[in-house]
């Protein structure tokens, strides 16, 4: 075992501070990675304050962080894929079962025996594992990723949850050229869904609350912009979509968004909003739509979701910050005021 500095959270109501934290010495199957940057994704802030207490309660102190992109130090003698220097990712998972049906399909994300990148029980040392707002991880190498060189490090953080998160469901569904999607909500995970979308070759439109957002979705690639509160404007797309993505955690009505799609137009969500939906059975049983909802990603897709990004050159966008400033960035977040997910520098943790 050896000790690496970190940032975690003792209780619901403290914030972020500095400390220090033990990770196994990597074992022959192990890969040793030293993070250079780490995404702030929404749910860091849930089980940091414990609100999905129901489901998942958090276990203290907590290291947050599964959009983790870093360089290999150190690999186990039984290590084939990686060498050190190489860079490498790790997601929302760093183990797994590798036995069940989901495994085998490639789709870890449904194992019952999967193992989070931070909050679950640790196989190793016991105790909960420690995420990416840290010097150095250590990851089974069925569960480290390949980072395509050519893309910036700091925004290819975010590709770990918000990416796969939005690329899986759209790549499930068939969202290709000439389709018409449509992204609800343009924050972390709606603005790499227009990414991809855009990218895919399909006609994006983007709904949103706020006006002052259009711009900034038609250079991220949107052909046409909704804003979500004008009747007018929503009708004239009635029964048109093929597909829509779905990324909004408040509560809202999902109806009006159904009756925008076409015949076996899907909506997905990857948002989770508290309260249930109430969804109206006939704007389903008419024109044969569907209402889903899709988890991350497997180890396949999203390795093959960084190779798309790696030819096309996509990353999220950024803005980069020390750790020091992780506790502010939350409050930020909050607010929605990120364009549009936070990317920790690690270099500030040495100076701990
Ligand atoms: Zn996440
Ligand atoms: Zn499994």
């Amino acid at each position: 075992m050896y000790k690496t500095k970190a940032y975690a959270a003792g209780s619901a109501t403290s914030p972020l501070a500095s400390t220090t934290i033990t990770r196994r010495d990597p074992t022959e199957h192990d890969v040793q990675i030293e993070i250079l940057f780490c995404g702030i994704c929404h749910s860091d802030l849930h089980q940091v304050r414990n609100q999905w207490s129901n489901v998942m309660p958090t276990v203290y102190p907590i290291v947050p962080g599964h959009e983790i992109v870093g360089r290999v130090t150190k690999v186990g003698s039984a290590v084939t894929k990686y060498k050190s220097g190489d860079l490498a990712a790790v997601g929302c998972m760093v183990d797994s079962d590798g036995t069940c049906p989901q495994c085998k399909a490639g789709v870890e994300q449904f194992c019952p025996n999967m193992t989070l990148t931070f909050n679950s029980p640790d196989k190793h040392l016991g105790g909960v594992t420690y995420g990416g707002y840290s010097d150095s991880i250590v990851v089974d190498e069925r569960f480290v990723l390949r980072v395509p060189s050519n893309l910036e490090l700091a925004g290819a953080g975010p590709l770990l949850c918000a990416g796969v998160t939005t690329y899986s469901p759209m790549r499930h569904w068939g969202v290709t050229k000439g389709k018409k999607v449509g992204v609800v909500g343009l924050g972390g995970l709606g603005h790499m869904g227009v990414k991809f979308a855009h990218t895919f070759g399909a006609h994006v439109v983007v709904f949103t609350t706020s006006p002052n957002k259009k711009e900034d979705a038609l250079r991220l690639g949107a052909d046409e912009v909704v804003v979500s509160r004008n009747g007018d404007e929503m009708k004239k797309h009635a029964g048109s979509f093929d597909f829509i993505l779905d990324a909004v955690s408040a509560d809202h009505d999902i109806n009006t968004y159904i009756n925008l799609l076409g015949r076996d137009g899907n909506i997905t969500l990857v948002g989770a909003p508290e309260k249930p939906f109430a969804v109206a059975a006939f704007s389903l049983l008419f024109g044969r739509r569907s209402l889903s909802g899709s988890l991350i990603g497997g180890i396949p897709e999203t390795q093959e979701m960084l190779d798309f990004c790696g030819a096309h050159n996509i990353t999220a966008d950024v803005e980069v910050i020390p750790i020091q400033k992780v506790n502010e960035a939350y409050e930020r977040m909050l607010k929605a005021d990120v364009k549009y997910r936070f990317s920790v520098d690690m270099a500030s943790l040495k100076s701990e």
